[in-house]
């Protein structure tokens, strides 16, 4: 079982202290994790066609680094960027809830946030990564997994507020909340919407799903030897799109 929160190094002995009561609160609740059951939260698991249909994947330690790249093509404003950027703080912003979660930018990343012009259609944004196996078996996504947003798409717009919903909602995704809600009013609904609040089932899903061993790995490993003799690309991965209705 994996317990992903992470106390600061805090220098004082009272903190300390609190510190160390902070860590036996979280330890304690996350022994405590038991599946909630799925009236309180949603699937786990990659949903795509793919070799990793089933698997779960959360990172393996924090604090998660992303690489963030600013928007550069047709269609950005620094108005956009705001609310990306703000989107993307969403889960560091909420880490007193998301305890397991622990964000941070970085020159290079566990996630590289990029921005692409709309090839046509109604997608708004996707996390994706190259998926790779071990000669062992193993699965890994490939660091960084990529946040893509679009901009300038043809038919419609997307604004500011929708935006921040956008990041927040693919990061859930790069997180390893792979599949999407059916209910709205849920962070990872299927949909897009303004809502940028989290729901009760938004931090059950998860905090069951860091309670849970992963399936997949990522790539390079966070330590230990160059291993990539025993390791090929089989493929890729992507979050199902986040349509506009
Ligand atoms: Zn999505």
């Amino acid at each position: 079982m994996f317990c992903m929160r992470r106390s600061k190094k805090w220098h004082s002995r009272i903190a300390s202290i609190v510190s160390f009561a902070i860590l036996l609160a979280s330890k304690s609740a996350c022994m405590a994790a038991t599946d909630p059951g799925m009236d309180l939260r949603y699937d786990i698991t990659f949903d795509s066609a793919s070799a990793l249909a089933g698997k779960k994947f959360h990172w393996a330690a924090m604090p998660v680094n992303i690489q963030y790249n600013s928007c550069t093509v047709t269609g950005c404003s620094a108005s956009i960027e705001n609310s990306v950027l703000r989107g993307i703080d969403f889960w560091q912003n909420n880490a007193a809830i998301f305890g397991e979660i622990q964000t941070q930018f970085a020159a290079s990343g566990d996630i590289a946030v990029t921005y692409k012009v709309s090839p046509g259609g109604n997608v708004i944004a996707s996390c994706g990564a190259t998926v790779g196996q071990y000669t062992s078996g193993g699965y890994v996504l490939m660091r960084p997994l990529t946040l893509t947003i679009y901009t300038n798409f043809s038919g419609f717009s997307v604004t500011d507020a929708q935006y921040q919903f956008v990041s927040a909602h693919e990061m859930g995704h790069c997180l390893g909340l792979w599949s999407h809600s059916p209910q709205e009013g849920d962070l990872m609904y299927a949909y897009l919407t303004n809502n940028i609040a989290y729901s009760a089932r938004d931090v059950n899903t998860l905090r069951y799903l860091y309670s849970q061993a992963s399936d997949v790995g990522s790539y390079p490993p966070q330590s230990g030897s160059n291993l990539s003799s025993d390791i090929k690309v089989i493929g890729t991965i992507e979050s199902t799109p986040l349509l506009n209705h």
